[in-house]
């Protein structure tokens, strides 16, 4: 019986927050019969290389990418970016500036609490974030864990809010801007997820800015989201992607692999890079055999415009 080529399109590794190495993630995905893992790890592109070697191996197709956070007045936005390899000086200067921001004001905001008589420590912080990008109610969770306030509500109120002593303000980026980023890096860029951020309102300005994609299809988005993304995209002429946001193992196992899209995306998000101008140097593309992976050669043929989205220049 044939089987389709599925490609799962948003994976984190120890790149980023998730737990498994981007080799391991690959062989995973090679054992599991995936044709293609996009490795998107937070404001990150360190997993790629590694995982397109082993892509060589297994015969799994690596497609770059990163997930960048953006803020939409207090709201996290997250924008996903497809082939950008290598990543431009910009984008790289760009990501790390944000890296940086994030782990200083971490610190800035521990020494400011020591100077108000409140010690915690940064490294419990961050486990308290565990894989979630660390902010303030972290910081608000650490002092009460530490007796020191005797809630989150109070360790804001006395200590962290805008005007308490202990604020800091966070390096942000909007969504629009975002998504310009990753246009101007030659990147294809993609709404990672909207149904968590709640923010269909900046969808047209996103698109404004050069936004070709919505992840659709998504752990947190249920059956009903699906299709209202599925229809926006449809209408805007968006490509229309998913994965399983995988960062790691659940008690059921791996959750590589557990949402999944036709390789058909992958052709569409390529047809899209391949309008930038820009030449493709993805690091030793491995286009994955139609015979090994039981699907038929027609299947991997689609141009972007048959597999939906904005595919044609
Ligand atoms: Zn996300
Ligand atoms: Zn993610």
């Amino acid at each position: 019986m044939s089987r389709a080529l599925r490609a799962d399109l948003h994976v984190h590794t120890t790149a980023s927050d998730g737990t498994l190495a981007p080799r391991r993630v690959v062989e995973l995905a090679g054992q599991m019969g995936l044709a293609a893992v996009a490795i998107t790890d937070h404001d990150t592109c360190a997993g790629v290389s590694e995982a397109s070697q082993a892509g060589n191996a297994t015969n799994v197709e690596v497609i770059p990418g990163v997930e960048i956070n953006s803020d939409a007045g207090g709201r996290e936005v997250h924008v996903l970016g497809y082939l950008v390899w290598p990543l431009p000086d910009r984008l790289a200067g760009l990501l790390e500036r944000m890296r940086e921001a994030r782990e200083a004001r971490l610190d800035e905001m521990v020494r400011r609490l020591k100077k108000c008589g409140i010690a915690i420590s940064a490294s419990r912080v961050r486990e308290i974030a565990g894989s979630g990008v660390i902010g303030r109610p972290h910081v608000a969770r650490a002092m009460v864990e530490a007796g020191k306030v005797r809630s989150v509500g109070e360790a804001f109120q006395l200590y962290l809010d805008m005007g308490r002593p202990c604020y800091v303000e966070r390096y942000k980026i909007s969504p629009v801007e975002t998504v310009a980023e990753i246009a101007l890096a030659g990147g294809v860029p993609v709404f990672a997820h909207p149904g968590s951020a709640g923010r269909d309102d900046l969808i047209s300005d996103m698109i404004q800015a050069g936004l070709r994609g919505i992840e659709v299809y998504h752990p947190d988005h249920d059956a009903l989201t699906a299709e209202k993304y599925l229809a926006l995209c449809e209408r805007e002429g968006l490509i229309a992607t998913g994965g399983s946001d995988s960062h790691g193992e659940d008690e059921r196992g791996p959750t590589l692999g557990r949402v999944t899209v036709p390789y058909e995306v992958v052709e569409s998000l390529k047809g899209v890079k391949a309008c930038t101008g820009i030449p493709d140097q993805q690091p030793r593309y491995n286009t994955p055999r139609s015979d090994s992976m039981g699907g038929s050669p027609g299947e991997v043929r689609k141009t972007g415009r048959e597999a939906g989205g904005r595919g044609t220049c």
